[in-house]
């Protein structure tokens, strides 16, 4: 399914108006994420996986000032850099973000 949420197109499984999705759906999972290899937003990896037909490419080190997580509550954009730094807080609404997302980082952007 896609959904437009603050103006984006968001693509993913059982997506609600704030970026949650079937698969990431607790109060703090409210970020979306803009894919590299396709440019577009989704929920999660998982979301990216049964919806695109391609792989996907992380962003490289060098591309995290492109602004690439969205903000569910809001719709505030945050570069890769900002959203590593943002201690899980967004830095517009002060909405918390999933803090357990830090274990899957490597999924999108270039780590280590
Ligand atoms: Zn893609
Ligand atoms: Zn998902
Ligand atoms: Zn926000």
């Amino acid at each position: 399914m896609m959904r437009m949420i603050h103006g984006e197109k968001v693509t993913g499984v059982g997506i609600d108006g704030e970026t949650r999705c079937a698969h990431w759906h607790s109060p703090l999972d409210v970020i979306a994420i803009r894919f590299r290899c396709c440019g577009d937003w989704y929920p999660c990896s998982e979301c990216h996986a049964e919806a695109a037909s391609h792989d996907v490419q992380v962003w490289p080190r060098d591309e995290f000032d492109v602004e690439a997580v969205l903000c569910g509550k809001c719709g505030r954009k945050l570069s890769v850099n900002e959203y590593l730094d943002c201690g899980y807080v967004c830095p517009e609404c002060g909405a918390g973000f999933n803090p357990g997302c830090s274990r899957h980082l490597h999924l999108y952007f270039e780590m280590g």
